[in-house]
């Protein structure tokens, strides 16, 4: 079963555009190679096998990129397009994401990892963000102002212009699609660039956009590593916005590669998110989604529930169970329909991860499970076994730091003023979860945690209605919902003379 799946996503892997053997970028509405002809191989993360060969952009390539965008905003059709007519691009483009579903899931589960029953998620999800903000690009988002006659004021959203649009490898369709459905259907024309290891998806997603006649130069997807294309598109003075999704230490880069020009920036960033578990809970569910909060996708979420932070006196029981049923989660190969956690994205990020986990033993913490490669079957992928540490303290590492990883750190708490303190000991503040059934503590506490995202009783869902985005150092600007289109809008204040006539302020 597994190695008939594999060999279906290879085959459909098949249907990518080539250009002389390799995937190429789509600029301007044409399929094309680097201007220098470099190529990078991108590799399935449970055998390490190549997978495609695909195109490696530099900073011309984006920068050709960057004029086809331009020229498309300032003189191409798109601009003259009514929201309607957009709106109906975008929700037949859904159509198509949702009539290729099989196709796309397996595409990410073969580039990514993750199983197929999280990437078939991912692939609902993308459609039904790309409908959301079809939906919203027709509905009325200026305001009226009660000014002093004979003034009349209002204001009308419009779109920023060439947005440059950069995004990860942990939900690669997915992040592709948050950055572009916003942007698309307020107006934008967008040059994205996906993450290097990751980049399938996003090209057979513009292969949709293409058959769906998008206009030429309205999305451009450029390949090629963050320090070359990513860098260039963050400092260009063509580019009037710059969103990015990935760690913290890039995002500090982009923002200062887009003072060049002042252009808008949206970051989201990375997180340290606690989840934290009085006494009082439901047991079992608690467990649960402790386990969904660090083990989904391995561990490699930005929102992951990475610091476990239960109340000392449910400690004992807490950790004994959450330990065995960690030690049952199935780990293996995404196509593998037994699979529940597939491996680390690269031999590279493995290394980072192990990485923690050696500084987790060496800081004194206590190893509860895991923290071991697996081999047998799977050695020749990226795996890890899921890990918990316990025994931790506030400033160790693997407390302090984001692994990226199924890494879970474990810390306890005596009182509700404590478990508050602990939440929000990290430089980051993406996200959190509180487990009571004391509903007035859950909400004392949330009203606490110094999040942008947060759960009661639950961890981990995500709804392309509601904002996204993090305080401290996870971010800057929310995306979905209708603050995700609201930051890629310009707000213009118009106010009309109602009496058309001299001021008569200066003597004639
Ligand atoms: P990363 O920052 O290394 O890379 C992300 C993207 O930025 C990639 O496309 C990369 O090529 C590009 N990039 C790298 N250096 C660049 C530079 N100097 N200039 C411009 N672009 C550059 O992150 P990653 O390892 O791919 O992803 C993991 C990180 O992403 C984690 O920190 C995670 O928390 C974060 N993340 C955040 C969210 C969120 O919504 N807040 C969602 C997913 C992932």
């Amino acid at each position: 079963m597994q190695t008939t799946e594999r060999s279906a996503a290879e085959q459909i892997l098949r249907n990518l555009p080539r250009v002389n053997g390799i995937v190429p970028m789509f600029v301007n509405g044409a399929w094309q190679l680097a201007a220098d002809g470099g190529t990078r191989e991108v590799h399935n993360p449970a055998n390490g096998r190549v997978i495609a060969t695909v195109a490696e952009g530099s900073a011309a390539d984006a920068q050709a990129a960057v004029s086809a965008a331009r020229k498309a905003f300032d003189e191409g059709p798109w601009g003259s397009m009514s929201a309607a007519e957009r709106a109906a691009l975008l929700f037949k483009l859904a159509d198509a994401i949702d009539a290729n579903r099989d196709e796309l899931m397996r595409i990410d589960t073969l580039n990514n990892g993750k199983p197929l029953r999280e990437t078939e998620y991912d692939v609902i999800d993308a459609a039904n963000c790309f409908r959301y903000y079809a939906g919203l690009a027709t509905k009325p988002h200026g305001q009226t102002f009660d000014v002093p006659a004979p003034s009349q004021t209002f204001t009308v959203r419009e779109p920023i212009g060439v947005c440059g649009q950069i995004v990860p490898w942990n939900y690669p369709l997915l992040m592709a699609t948050w950055k572009l459905a916003p942007a698309l259907a307020a107006g934008n024309v967008c040059i994205l660039k996906p993450a290097e290891l990751t980049p399938l998806s996003t090209i057979r997603l513009a292969m949709l956009m293409q058959e769906l006649e998008f206009p030429a130069g309205v999305v451009n997807i450029v390949l090629g590593a963050g320090a070359t294309v990513g860098h260039a598109l963050a400092a260009s003075e063509l580019v009037d916005k710059i969103a990015f999704t990935g760690g913290t230490k890039t995002g500090r880069s982009i923002m200062h590669d887009a003072t060049t020009n002042l252009k808008k920036i949206s970051l989201e960033l990375g997180g340290k998110s606690p989840n934290v578990v009085f006494a009082d809970a439901d047991f079992d569910t608690a467990i649960d989604y402790a386990l969904f909060g660090i083990f989904a996708n391995a561990g490699q979420v930005c929102s992951a529930g990475s610091r476990l932070i239960v109340e000392r006196s449910l400690h004992d029981r807490f950790m004994d169970r959450l330990v065995e049923r960690a030690q049952k989660i199935r780990v293996g190969d995404g196509f593998d329909p037994q699979t529940e956690m597939g491996p680390i994205i690269s031999p590279v990020h493995r290394e980072r991860v192990e990485g923690y986990i050696a500084a987790g033993r060496d800081e004194g913490a206590q190893l509860l499970c895991g923290g071991d490669r697996l081999g047998g079957p799977l050695a020749e992928g990226n795996f890890i076994a899921p890990t918990v540490f316990d025994g931790t303290s506030p400033s160790m590492r693997i407390v302090q730091e984001e692994i990226f990883g199924p890494v879970l750190v474990v810390q306890t708490f005596d009182n509700e003023a404590e478990a508050i303190a602990l939440a929000n000991d990290t430089i980051y503040g993406l996200a959190g979860g509180v487990f009571t059934q004391d509903i007035a503590k859950a909400h004392r506490v949330i009203r606490k945690m110094r999040a942008g995202i947060t759960w009661i009783n639950t961890y981990h869902p995500t709804y392309n209605e509601a904002p996204w985005g993090g305080y401290k150092q996870s971010g800057i600007g929310r995306e979905l919902g209708t603050y995700g289109y609201d930051a890629y809008t310009e707000v213009k204040q118009i106010n009309v003379n109602l009496d058309v006539e001299p001021s008569g302020w200066f003597s004639e």
